[in-house]
């Protein structure tokens, strides 16, 4: 494996602002948070993506995230919660070991975390039944 940032910071090659961990997840603040008390919530094993981890280490994970969640809205009195996890290059994942942006939100904080897109009917181009019946199982 090449050289993980995350994987260094869990094994304190790399010093960080730990705020919670436990014996499968570990949540620090990044050094150039976006907002106030961004976290990140990292899986300590690495896996590259949400495709590559094991369903008990994902329940742990998604876990540990709603219970900090929790003490964030108890703690920070924040409002409100938005969790951000992206996927391959495509997606925007730029550090290649999974992990998840938990941002903790406030009244009025004036963040739009929620991307422009334009917007796409069902009723266009595709028959989306014949990919929803793919998907189902
Ligand atoms: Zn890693």
């Amino acid at each position: 494996m090449t050289s993980c940032i995350f994987c260094d910071i869990i094994s304190h090659k790399t010093p960080s602002y730990i705020i919670d961990e436990n014996n499968e997840v570990m949540a620090i603040l990044p050094k150039d948070m976006e907002c106030f008390w961004h976290t990140l919530i990292i899986p300590k094993k690495h896996y590259e993506n949400i495709f590559d981890i094991s369903d008990d280490c994902l329940n742990s994970v998604s876990n540990f995230m709603r219970d900090l969640a929790i003490k964030y809205k108890k703690y920070l009195w924040a409002t409100w919660i938005n969790i951000l996890n992206a996927n391959w290059k495509d997606a925007q994942q730029t550090v290649f070991h999974l992990h998840f942006h938990l941002i903790p939100r406030f009244k009025d904080d004036k963040m739009d975390l929620w991307p422009k897109m334009e917007k796409y009917s069902w009723k266009q181009k595709v028959d989306l039944r014949k990919i929803r019946d793919k998907i189902m199982i």
